[in-house]
């Protein structure tokens, strides 16, 4: 079903052969990829290319979330896997991709990059998803729909109803983009993942689990959907140190489930403690690492943040986030310095 909404170059694709995909068991002499068979850094196998198909990661990320390896796929960052879903889905200048806006901005990078028309909808006054409007302005030609929950910038998580009313009527592909999930208490939409063949559950080792700079990004899909992925991506895209320490980070979860609650603590402190200043509007419920806060005058506050040494994110010009500044969740004492920083403002 799926395979009627790739486009036909894709279809008609022989996918790159590598090495490593023709021979697959063990041997003692490697002279099949003209590798160099010296090692320049003497502890390091990184002379030799890295698995192409990623199955030891795999492998680790099935175990903790319990989808088989067969429905994971692995892009350089969750960046790679947008731009893959509209390279195998949405035919340049013909298709077209829905976002609910204000929203992570790669979506529309992505799509401008590839020659995407994006459809905006916004979302209601509370943030949540406008599931009429979505499904109005999908057309025969709208091959993506892009849900962020967590969404970034907001912070809030879309209602579990909406999301499936909006997987089960659209009629392309559903990207739920689930960056922030660790942080959130509502569950993953991977649940949701045997049901429907059309979606698209993305997250990364990226935020919680502290690894931005490794780049993986993850996704969960049917089979059928990831195959697609296996087929179209960079033969090498996630390097063999990258693999090796996600693989390490994932055995060692003990830190994981350490630095967590410390983030989260400090999100519900900061949010009581900004209540206190006046200049402070709104602070709104976060289910992620960072709070989007509505203050009197947004510009004035981050350039005095910004002298002071501490960035934050202004974020005033995205859609309904007028004088909105968005800031992460740091270590508790740069938090506190954030506080100090507040109460001299
Ligand atoms: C940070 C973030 C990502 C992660 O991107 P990576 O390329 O995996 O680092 C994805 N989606 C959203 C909404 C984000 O905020």
């Amino acid at each position: 079903m799926i395979d009627n909404l790739v486009r036909e170059n894709i279809r008609k694709l022989k996918p790159y052969s590598s090495a490593r995909d023709e021979f697959k068991s063990a041997a003692s002499i490697y002279l099949d990829a003209n590798e160099n068979a010296y090692k320049i850094l003497s502890n390091e196998t990184v002379n030799r290319y890295p698995d192409p198909h990623q199955q030891k990661l795999k492998e680790a990320l099935a175990l903790l979330k319990g989808v088989s390896p067969k429905k994971i796929f692995l892009g350089n960052g969750s960046d790679e896997i947008i731009d893959l879903t509209f390279r195998i889905f949405c035919e340049p200048a013909k298709h077209n991709a829905i976002i609910c806006v204000p929203t992570y901005g790669m979506y529309e990078v992505s799509a401008q990059i590839n020659n995407v028309e994006v459809k905006k909808v916004l979302l209601k006054a509370d943030f949540q998803l406008d599931v009429e409007e979505v499904l109005r302005n999908a057309d025969d030609n709208s091959r993506l729909l892009f849900l962020c929950s967590p969404n970034n910038p907001t912070g809030n998580i879309f209602k579990k109803e909406d999301i499936e009313l909006l997987i089960a009527n659209f009629k392309g592909i559903v990207i739920v983009d689930e960056a922030y999930i660790d942080f959130s208490s509502f569950p993953s939409r991977i649940e949701s993942l045997n049901n429907y063949e059309n979606l698209l559950v993305m997250q990364t080792l990226s935020k919680a689990w502290g690894l931005a700079g490794l780049r993986i990004g993850v996704a969960f899909g049917s089979e059928r959907l990831v195959q697609w992925f296996q087929k179209v991506k960079p033969p090498y895209n996630i390097n063999s140190k990258s693999q090796e320490l996600a693989i390490s980070a994932l055995e060692n979860k003990r830190v994981f489930d350490e630095y967590l609650p410390r983030i989260l603590k400090a999100r519900s402190l900061i949010f009581q403690k900004l209540q206190d200043f006046p200049f402070v509007l709104d602070i709104f419920e976060s289910e992620a690492n960072f709070l989007l806060v509505r203050v009197k005058d947004a510009y004035a506050l981050y350039n005095y943040l910004a002298s002071k040494g501490i960035v934050v994110r202004n974020r005033s010009k995205d859609e309904m986030c007028n004088n909105c500044l968005r800031i992460t969740i740091g270590t508790e004492k740069e938090n506190l310095d954030l506080i100090k920083a507040l109460e001299a403002f």
